[in-house]
């Protein structure tokens, strides 16, 4: 499906009705001037202008853009980020609504799970989404405007530019934390996209989630296997059980053979509720010790990088161009 999906895209590059523009040499800082209202004037932007439809999770809500996009950057990034890294959140979750946006007009029906909505508060389906208006007090406290200014910041200083590839916006997927390289996403979901391949990701250290480990029993790892897969031979004792692992460039298991029979590590990561497909196994007694390292399905950009490329003074367009390989910044009026 998601093979068909990224055909369909390139397909309809020559129908996309929507005008762009490519960013001129000046990059973001060129464009801001155009985009920024004074306080007297009405605000009118693309991302103000352009309207998309949400399920919350209880009722189907009508949004500018630019109100989802600060919903989803407070949601998606702790707002003590760096500016730069908080801009590229920004940039990468609009360019990711149109792309999705896209789908819809060239034909892909609406999945079931949004109640006719063209986007969805789920993290693990579209992009997690916070309403400020009721959640800025409960996340930030005392600190709530200062915060909100930021994320709004973020979201107006990169007004209605996004991230194109061969003049199309792109799956900008992202992730929290990677291994020190992100993931491929052939490699994680079969699919080969010439702008999500593997590239270095600095500053995974930093996250609280770089590190993780899922411990369960020899026997509820047997029941959950065999559930799934009956014909596996776990007879033996647990030390034998994986074998022949295949690993990607980043170190994510791309499948390994347990019990002679080869399920892909995104399977393994989701039965088994690992942080990552990037794991090392160990027996401990009767436990068996799943280590892993970063968080998250690893393509696209980091979310830790983005915050240790802007402190090394990078900007949100080269935050962007680091993650995605070869995108241009197109700005969208
Ligand atoms: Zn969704």
């Amino acid at each position: 499906m998601k093979r068909l999906l990224t055909v369909m895209i390139f397909l309809m590059a020559f129908v996309y009705l929507i005008p762009l523009f490519t960013v001129g040499p000046g990059g973001i800082a060129e464009i801001e001037q155009g985009n920024t209202p004074t306080d007297t004037e009405e605000k009118d932007t693309f991302d103000s202008r352009t309207e998309i439809t949400l399920w919350d999770g209880e009722e189907v809500l009508t949004l500018p853009l630019d109100k989802y996009l600060r919903g989803v950057v407070a949601a998606e990034m702790p707002a003590s980020f760096p500016e730069e890294a908080l801009k590229a959140q920004a940039l990468a979750a609009r360019t990711y609504t149109l792309y999705q946006l896209s789908l819809y007009e060239n034909g892909m029906s609406i999945p079931e799970s949004h109640h006719g909505a063209q986007l969805c508060a789920d993290h693990t389906h579209c992009k997690a989404w916070c309403e400020l208006e009721s959640e800025a007090d409960k996340k930030w406290g005392n600190e709530a405007d200062f915060y909100l200014d930021k994320i709004g910041k973020a979201v107006d200083d990169t007004c209605g530019i996004i991230a194109t590839y061969g003049g199309q916006p792109i799956a900008a997927v992202f992730h929290s934390t990677s291994s020190e390289r992100t993931e491929s996403a052939a490699a994680v979901w079969g699919n080969e996209t010439p702008y999500l391949v593997s590239v270095e990701s600095p500053g995974s250290e930093a996250s609280p989630r770089y590190k993780g480990e899922v411990r369960i029993s020899q026997e509820e790892f047997r029941e959950k296997m065999l559930e799934a897969h009956p014909e596996m031979d776990l007879s033996s004792s647990p030390d034998k059980w994986f074998k022949a692992s295949q690993r990607s460039e980043a170190g994510g298991i791309i499948d390994v053979a347990v019990g002679g029979v080869r399920v892909e590590g995104t399977w393994l990561r989701q039965v088994l509720g690992m942080d990552s497909t990037n794991f090392t196994y160990s027996v401990n007694g009767d436990e068996l010790v799943f280590s892993t390292t970063g968080y998250g399905h690893g393509v696209g950009m980091s979310q830790y990088g983005a915050k240790a490329l802007a402190e090394q003074g990078k900007k949100c367009e080269e935050i962007i161009k680091w993650y995605y390989t070869g995108v241009e910044l197109t700005i969208k009026t």
